[in-house]
């Protein structure tokens, strides 16, 4: 048996998923309400899967009662819509993942259009912004189309769970929350911390009545940071094996990202002013046109990260922008 299976009322479902990142951890708790954590992507694969592992536990769909959602990304969202054709449900996350998984038509017309220009002002060649546009749009079909029913925020106890507190977690998503337990320091963490990978910090687009898009990289490190001062005895995780050694491999996360910017530093100390896509097939040779919206935002990321050490400057020449070294 492994460890996690030990834990009384939590059991690990790992489900299938069409995507590079591999399987994905969904979380049963057998708390005052039955509780899944997430719930995977919107396969026929992934939703067998999860029928066979509540059965083995005893259950089945319809005796799901809530689903508390770390964040909106389609492999842990798409298949509340199985779900809830099985039975009711009631649905709690952060209020940011309401225009993704309610599929907002003017959100998403916006995100595609933000991500169009953001692609041609960072540099990208032209040839390779429409397709992954359109990756975008494909993608869409393993998500849900619903709503929350409960929104919840950093500290709010989670309905259903006693215990159970919400610690936002931005970084990766914009609506990224973990689910902590202070009385023996275990974390349901989403995808904030992943053992065998870094994750991602995605460049989102403004949420309605902002006119900036989020740092993403910088609320992440702050999110690692604030979780150094937690009492973290496991963190259940949204990918792979949970961590038992949580503020090392936070440390260690947070100086690869710094080792990252130094590397970008390094490079721009070579004198050329350069593009955004173009420090990015400099650090990602092959992923950046195997994996442009992570290899962008990483890339991005890190430029903002250099930005706030004040050791980088941005020009803009023709509609596109270049960084250069600070003086
Ligand atoms: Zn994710």
């Amino acid at each position: 048996m492994n460890t996690s299976a030990k834990l009384k009322g939590i059991h690990r479902i790992t489900l299938p998923t069409p995507f590079p990142i591999g399987p994905v951890n969904v979380y049963l708790v057998e708390s005052e309400s039955l509780t899944l954590v997430d719930v995977g992507p919107k396969t026929d694969e992934a939703w067998e899967s999860l029928k066979n592992q509540l059965r083995d536990r005893g259950y089945s769909p319809s005796d799901i009662e809530q689903v508390v959602l770390t964040h909106h990304h389609i492999d842990h969202v798409g298949l509340l819509d199985y779900l809830r054709e099985n039975g009711d449900i009631r649905l709690i996350g952060h209020p940011r993942n309401r225009p993704w998984i309610r599929r907002d038509e003017a959100f998403y017309r916006k995100w595609y259009r933000y991500m169009e220009e953001l692609y041609r002002s960072e540099g990208v060649e032209e040839t390779l912004i429409e397709p992954n546009i359109q990756l975008y749009q494909l993608l869409q079909s393993f998500n849900c189309r619903t709503d929350l029913d409960w929104e919840v925020a950093e500290g709010d106890e989670i309905p259903g769970m006693p215990g159970w507190r919400v610690k936002e977690t931005k970084g990766h998503a914009q609506s990224h929350i973990s689910l902590y337990r202070e009385a023996d320091g275990l974390m349901i963490g989403g995808d904030h911390l992943i053992a065998h990978v870094s994750s991602n910090a995605l460049i989102e687009p403004p949420y309605p009545g902002e006119d900036k898009r989020a740092k993403p990289l910088l609320q992440y490190r702050e999110s690692l940071r604030s979780c150094l001062e937690m009492d973290l005895a496991r963190v259940l995780a949204g990918h792979g094996k949970e961590i038992t050694r949580a503020h090392s491999l936070i440390e260690e996360r947070l100086g690869q990202q710094e080792k990252r910017a130094r590397a970008l530093r390094d490079i721009l100390s070579e004198g050329d002013a350069l593009t955004c896509f173009e420090l990015c097939k400099r650090l990602f040779p092959t992923k950046y046109l195997e994996q442009l919206p992570l290899a962008m935002s990483e890339t991005l990321g890190h430029l903002d990260l250099l930005e706030e050490w004040g050791a980088v400057k941005k020009e803009e020449n023709g509609g596109i922008r270049y960084y250069r070294l600070g003086d």
